[in-house]
């Protein structure tokens, strides 16, 4: 069967802002995994809520209450069908990835774990997967073990196997690694946690806009990402989470929305999803989150999976032809994302002579200062890619990283 080739010409007409020019260049934007753009169907499913149907939800019994409930919840299934859970009332409403998984640290993590208990993680995790843990090791005396990767930066299925023990009570994981791209074997990982008696914690934030994610296939027991890496708002994430594991653990937050019935004695608590979303939740980025996932799922994220792949080749082609270039992570199943190093610059300095020719990438730690420490580097520079980004964007970054060359070489 022949594809069709992906119109990304078409679809960047959708995102308003990468029609601009940044210090007289066409905007080049390979930071899309710090943060997506966002798509006019996002923007515009946001205002007319807000235009029209705007109210607080749950407790008003007026329409406009009525109105923004109903259209609230019904992202709850539009998520649900997105990662393929099997009920809506798995899908948790959070502020975003790192905000699901200190819940998860602090209901679960607080409720079920104890002095000698070990959660194991890998060494390229972002600090929203490694502090979390960190800080309940404080509290109980939990132990922290972390899975190696390989110089290619690849997590090994018996590396990981060979950190369980009979005390590993979690294996938390990113899908997706944010600095090597490196794409985990999540289904086996799961697998193994599983055998080990553990549950498994999968953070999708680089992966839930670039793949498809199927949560009961990969048989995860919570799932997080982060509205704002899927070109819809910031401020929305979502935990997905088993409705058995949910429904043992305790509330986190307390306030309004989240109980059943409140006097000055005793405080019961509502059922999953709500009982973990306490206080007025982010309405209208809820909103929008749907409409962005209605976008991608309209285009198809086995299309976009395929468009990503290919600029992958042609940006690691390209770019490894360039004097002095190091591409950090050479894993055999990445995704759209290169790390990379020059003799000749700092990755700030690239990132600041890139910018000048309106080409935006990151340059850091990426909030993974332990895998920095573990490849002997300070910082990288990182491109990473959506399914906005045009072969004409790499060779605008070719073209820029060719300027760092003769500047610094
Ligand atoms: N995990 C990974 C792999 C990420 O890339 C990020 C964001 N860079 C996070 C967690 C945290 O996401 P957020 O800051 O949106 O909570």
């Amino acid at each position: 069967m022949t594809s069709l080739p992906f119109p990304v010409e078409r679809y960047r007409e959708d995102f308003p802002i990468l029609a601009q020019q940044i210090h007289g260049h066409p905007l080049a934007y390979l930071d899309t995994g710090a943060s997506a753009q966002k798509p006019r169907a996002v923007i515009e499913a946001m205002t007319r809520f807000m235009e029209n149907d705007y109210a607080n939800i749950h407790r008003g019994v007026h329409e406009l209450s009525q109105r923004a409930t109903d259209k609230y919840e019904a992202v709850r299934s539009v998520v649900q069908n997105f990662i393929k859970a099997e009920h809506d009332d798995e899908i948790v409403f959070t502020h975003g990835a790192t905000d699901a998984i200190n819940l998860v640290a602090q209901t679960w993590g607080r409720t079920f774990l104890k002095a000698g208990d070990e959660i194991v993680i890998t060494a390229l995790e972002h600090h929203a997967n490694i502090v979390p843990w960190q800080m309940l090791r404080e509290a109980f005396g939990i132990d922290l073990r972390v899975v190696p990767i390989t110089p290619e930066g690849e997590v090994r299925v018996e590396d990981v196997k060979a950190a369980l023990s009979p005390k590993t009570k979690l294996v938390a994981f990113a899908h997706v690694s944010n600095v090597l791209g490196t794409v985990l074997p999540a289904k086996e990982i799961v697998a193994l946690a599983h055998e080990a008696g553990a549950l498994a914690l999968v953070d999708g934030c680089q992966s839930i806009s670039h793949m498809p994610v199927d949560v009961r296939d990969m048989d995860a027991d919570f799932f997080v990402f982060s509205g704002h890496k899927l070109y819809g708002p910031t401020g929305i994430g979502v935990l997905y989470g088993k409705r058995e594991i949910l429904s043992r653990m305790p509330p986190w937050q307390g306030g309004g929305d989240m109980i059943a019935s409140v006097t000055f004695a005793e405080t019961t608590y509502k059922e999953p999803p709500h009982r973990f979303e306490a206080g007025t939740p982010p309405i209208t980025e809820v909103i929008g989150l749907g409409a962005a996932i209605d976008y991608v799922s309209a285009i198809g994220m086995n299309n976009i999976a395929q468009h990503e792949k290919d600029i992958l080749a042609y940006a690691t082609e390209k770019l490894s032809r360039v004097d002095g270039m190091r591409i950090v992570g050479q894993a055999k199943n990445k995704s759209g994302i290169i790390s990379f190093i020059m003799e000749q610059a700092h990755p700030h300095d690239i990132g600041t002579i890139l910018d000048r020719h309106g080409v935006a990438i990151r340059a850091g730690h990426h909030c993974a200062q332990p895998l920095m420490e573990h490849l002997g580097l300070v910082a990288t520079a990182r491109a990473s890619f959506g399914l906005y980004t045009s072969r004409e964007d790499i060779d605008a970054l070719v073209a820029a990283v060719e300027k760092v060359e003769e500047i610094f070489g």
